[in-house]
């Protein structure tokens, strides 16, 4: 079984890479990117920073004292992707480990001598996942003993004790190689190092120990705070502690947490993260636009944890957030030449940035960027979309579950189904048997599509001729399900409402007052002003239907909206009985919209999500 994830229990089984192949479509393009462009670029670039080089003991050492990190998740999207570079760069890695399975290019002669910085677990738990990865696809290799061999000197070197990793990630990486190795103490360890923080396991520093969840037991965290990444790597660390133990009580410590995370702390895309000095949630409706962080990496960790949630529960709403990140998060990480990258996504973007050759050495910019400083986004979506087809459809013992359709085809238990779609730009979703089985098949209907329907067409044959018609019938948000045996032919026809939507913020975010965003299907929209197109700090956007306008196969929008134009240089108050002084007329505009995740494609812009809107 080819997953990333791959619990002994819970109410679905994650189907993996050898049960769901893409077809091209939306997410089958990028993952073939991904396999053709994005994973050699990656290789390339850190040839040519130095960080594969300090594998090979060249020094002067370059990169960040994780760096080792990136290597690993390059090589955990190599063994996904079964790319031929993997052995070779593995043996770099066997070269380099050390007699007792110690290995950390940066730390060597000087181990675990900073673990709030230090970053040493948090590189095995990178190296570890993509020893799990190779295991699952290809079997014992290189990798697979340098990946055990380094598990195995972190439990005998940490089993005692009270420390544990400034950066979570470890902990997961442990439950998985237990899962595939079945050895306990990989589980026993990853359930200590969840049990150590926050009694508390590190040292204070500036940003307080919050910054690494360390500052209370996990069991009595209320919300998820601090560092994003950090926060949702170790909270998929403890779900899998919690399933593989049969914690409930943590398993529910986690689900309370996400729930209030995600109903205070995230923002319309699915990201996370709205303070920058430490890359961290803010507080509650602590959601600015234009200072959103929303860390790439950070939306690949919520998906994660989504997904895990999902498989421990069943419950929709995992998969709904997954959707929304996954389509307006992931899919905007990366370019369309699948060659840069954003770090950060906020949801406004004022001026356009200056075009950068090179590195980006800060994690801001309106462009994506070739690689940073810090290129963990780059190489994490390199291993998501990688091995992306592990995350669309589950089993369980009644049958089989679509939550995120896309065109494919699944096989389980001796069905077989193709999936036909032109989501997320269109609303039908067909299912198709392409060998009969047992089982009812499950979709989802997210919760924005209340008006959706389904029907079932058997498939006619001599004996059984097709009845009067398909029975259409409606289906509410959550799964609509079939039931089986099935033949090859049948289908199953979903048809989701596609029309364009407005969405209100809560009054509670105080940032996003009197705007509004536009949505259609899973899509978040955004203003984007290439040149001369309107200044989008001018306008006021009206509250009445889009228009659609497909171009290239992309569904964009337009909006009415009127613009002052004057420069407005009065005093911009007024007292709460008069008005501001808004001098000049304003001229009515049709504004484009286009998807949040094809921002920033067309040259420097400026952008935003939230559009200022009349005041009823
Ligand atoms: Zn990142």
């Amino acid at each position: 079984m080819a997953n990333p994830v791959l619990p002994s229990s819970g109410v679905l089984s994650p189907l993996g890479l050898d049960a769901v192949r893409l077809n091209p479509g939306f997410w089958g393009d990028r993952a073939a990117l991904n396999r053709e462009v994005t994973i050699a670029h990656c290789q390339e670039w850190e040839e040519r920073e130095g960080w594969i080089g300090n594998f090979r003991g060249e020094r002067p050492r370059r990169g960040r004292e994780f760096s080792d990190s990136e290597t690993y998740k390059l090589l955990e999207a190599m063994a996904w992707a079964d790319h031929p570079a993997l052995p070779a760069l593995a043996e770099t890695m066997a070269q380099a480990q050390e007699g007792d399975g110690y290995l950390n290019t940066r730390w060597s002669g000087s181990r675990y001598t900073d673990f709030e910085w230090g970053h040493e677990l948090y590189c095995y738990g990178h190296l570890i996942q993509a020893g799990v990865a190779r295991l699952r696809m290809h079997g014992e290799d290189r990798l697979t003993q340098v990946a055990i061999k380094a598990a195995d000197h972190v439990c005998r070197r940490f089993m005692e004790g009270t420390r544990t990793c400034g950066h979570p990630v470890i902990e997961m990486a442990l439950v998985e190689l237990y899962r595939v190795t079945g050895t306990e103490r990989y589980l026993e360890m990853a359930r200590r190092f969840v049990e150590r923080r926050g009694l508390p396991a590190l040292a204070d520093i500036p940003f307080g120990r919050a910054y690494f969840q360390d500052d209370m037991p996990v069991r009595q965290a209320q919300v998820f705070r601090g560092h994003v990444v950090r926060a949702l790597y170790l909270a998929s660390g403890v779900v899998d502690v919690a399933v593989e133990t049969g914690d409930q009580e943590l398993l529910k410590a986690v689900e309370a947490q996400w729930e209030r995370t995600v109903a205070r702390r995230t923002h319309l895309t699915g990201g996370m993260g709205s303070r920058h000095i430490d890359e961290s949630y803010g507080d509650d409706y602590e959601l600015p636009p234009d200072r959103a962080y929303n860390e790439t990496c950070a939306s690949i960790a919520s998906i994660m944890l989504a997904h895990r949630l999902l498989l421990a529960t069943g419950d929709a709403r995992y998969a709904d957030l997954a959707e929304r990140t996954l389509y307006n998060m992931l899919a905007t990480g990366v370019a369309l030449d699948g060659r840069s990258f954003f770090y950060a996504n906020p949801l406004q973007v004022r001026v356009p940035a200056v075009p950068l050759e090179g590195v980006n050495h800060a994690a801001e910019g309106g462009l994506r960027s070739p690689w940073f400083d810090v290129s963990c986004c780059p190489h994490n979506i390199a291993r998501t979309l990688a091995s992306l087809p592990a995350y669309l459809a589950t089993s369980s013992a009644d049958g089989i579950q679509i939550h995120h359709p896309t065109p494919s085809e699944i096989r389980h238990g001796g069905l077989a189904v193709r999936v036909e779609t032109g989501y997320p730009w269109a609303g039908s979703v067909t299912v198709r048997v392409l060998e009969g089985g047992e089982g009812r098949i499950g979709l989802r209907v997210p919760a924005w599509a209340t008006d959706a329907t389904l029907a079932h067409v058997p498939a006619s044959s001599p004996e059984s001729p097709l009845p009067e018609g398909p029975v259409i019938r409606p289906v509410d948000p959550g799964y609509a399900y079939v039931d089986g045996p099935w033949q090859a032919g049948d289908e199953i026809r979903l048809e989701l409402p596609m029309a364009p939507r407005w969405t209100l913020p809560d009054r509670r975010i105080d940032a996003l007052r009197g705007s509004a965003a536009v949505e259609r299907g899973p899509l978040v929209y955004c203003a984007e002003s290439v040149g001369d197109e309107p200044r989008l700090g001018d306008l006021t956007a009206r509250v009445l239907p889009p228009e659609e306008r497909e171009a290239d196969g992309v569904v964009e929008l337009e909006v009415a909206a009127s613009l002052r134009s004057g420069d407005g240089d009065g005093w911009p108050y007024a007292p709460a009985d008069g008005r501001a002084d808004e001098s000049a007329e304003p001229t009515d505009v049709t504004l484009r919209l286009v998807p949040y995740h094809r921002w920033g494609n067309r040259g420097p812009a400026t952008m935003r999500v939230w559009l200022p809107i009349q005041e009823k």
